[in-house]
């Protein structure tokens, strides 16, 4: 029977999180994907602590258009011109 690593409630079901203790109730057996749930910054997601996806999506978004912008007018100055000269 799978138990809570942190105070041994049973966890027949298999909740990635102790429903007594709120931890996770299992000993990590994964790498890669797995390590960045167990940062601040993935805590602080989980319990909502963070605004996610406003104001730093909002940001992004505009810095990703600004860089489509300045792609765009260096190939329509390419079609014009044949070649960019690098300066405009
Ligand atoms: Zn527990």
């Amino acid at each position: 029977m799978a138990k809570c690593q942190h105070c041994s409630t049973p966890n027949p079901e298999g909740h990635f999180n102790c429903r007594s203790c709120g931890k996770r109730a299992h000993p990590q057996k994964w790498s890669t994907q797995f390590v960045v749930r167990d940062t601040p910054m993935a805590t602080a997601i989980r319990k909502d602590q963070i605004d996610f996806g406003t104001v730093s999506m909002d940001d992004h978004i505009k810095k990703t258009k600004k860089y489509n912008d300045k792609e765009r007018a260096k190939k329509l100055d390419k079609a014009l011109w044949g070649k960019s000269n690098g300066n405009i």
